[in-house]
């Protein structure tokens, strides 16, 4: 989307021995190419000195923190690690940016907050709902919130949170329960899978597009104050409902296909999210435009064309 709109991008991406760049790939741009827009560096939430050292080399006019230990159930295997990137990633990020006018110039800042940070407060959920996280994942991105807002406050700086209910798309990592579902629906339609496990499906979720999403991240940034927004659908459907509409487009008895195992169940679970996104209709202009069906019927189609292209091979 930044690209789209013409702005040069600079990317951070942490280190591993295998290539992990899968979903960007068709954006990559060789940087000798006069035209490129696309940059990439080596950088990780849990390294600030480095964080530190590419602000001064970028210079950049706006940061997006996206970057996090971003799974909830994993959370729970890892809440030390979630915790060191997911809110102290996020306070480095902050103090880079505190120190970093030495140029004058004045950096915005994108907290991708979660409504997980909800958790067992009851639906709808606002700006002026109580947090009560549920998990690991969740309790950090609550520090990380109350950090980007105290910078805000004490040190003046422009620093948004989004708090974005679930956004999925056709590059949904598969291991979040509507891609795992549309993967796994659309491969037993074509025979390569016969089992699909999973765990809580009474959790009801507001689910909304991630490319409708992002463009809410970028009006707070354009806005003349900084503020903390919710961004979702205002529609609510459970996992069962999601798994049924899936199978149904298949022509599939999903019943015949869908056992459940318990691992996937979590030692606390969030029972319903669904957002009340006026604030953001009202200040930023902002609706959402992909509807719960069309969302379905793109990561499926995607999905369908993978599964093609899998049985060729
Ligand atoms: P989350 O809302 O950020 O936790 O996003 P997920 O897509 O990981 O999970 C959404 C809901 O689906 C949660 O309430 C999960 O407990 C539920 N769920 C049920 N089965 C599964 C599963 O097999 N995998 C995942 N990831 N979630 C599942």
């Amino acid at each position: 989307m930044l690209l789209a709109k013409g702005y040069e991008v600079h990317g951070v991406l942490r280190r591993s021995s295998s290539f992990n760049t899968d979903r960007i790939d068709h954006l990559y741009q060789d940087p000798h190419d006069p035209g490129a827009r696309l940059f990439l560096h080596y950088g990780d939430l849990s390294d600030g000195s480095g964080f530190r050292a590419l602000l001064e080399q970028v210079e950049p006019d706006e940061v997006y923190n996206l970057g996090a230990q971003s799974h909830v159930k994993v959370s729970f295997h890892q809440p030390e690690y979630t915790a060191d990137v997911d809110a102290l990633g996020t306070l480095r990020v902050l103090e880079a940016i505190r120190a970093y006018p030495s140029t004058g110039r004045e950096v915005r800042f994108y907290q991708a907050g979660s409504s997980e940070m909800f958790g067992s407060s009851p639906p709808p959920q606002s700006e002026g709902t109580p947090f009560h996280p549920r998990s690991p994942y969740a309790v950090a991105k609550v520090y990380a919130y109350w950090q980007t807002v105290n910078y805000r406050e004490a040190y003046d700086l422009f620093a948004c949170n989004g708090i974005l209910f679930n956004h999925e798309s056709e590059r949904r990592g598969e291991t979040f329960v509507t891609r795992k579902i549309t993967r796994a629906a659309t491969r037993i339609k074509l025979g390569l899978q016969d089992k699909l496990f999973l765990g809580n499906l009474d959790a009801k979720r507001d689910w909304g597009y991630a490319a409708d999403y992002v463009e809410a991240m970028w009006l707070m940034l354009q806005q003349d104050e900084p503020d903390d927004y919710v961004i979702a659908t205002g529609q609510i459907h459970s996992v069962r409902e999601f798994v049924e509409r899936v199978f149904d487009r298949l022509d599939l008895d999903w019943r015949e296909y869908v056992a459940i195992d318990p691992r996937y169940f979590r030692p606390a679970e969030v029972d319903a999210l669904c957002g009340d996104a006026s604030k953001a209709r009202k200040k930023l202009g902002w609706q959402p435009q992909v509807t719960f069906e069309e969302l379905i019927e793109r990561m499926v189609e995607q999905d369908l064309e993978l599964a093609r292209q899998e049985r060729v091979l």
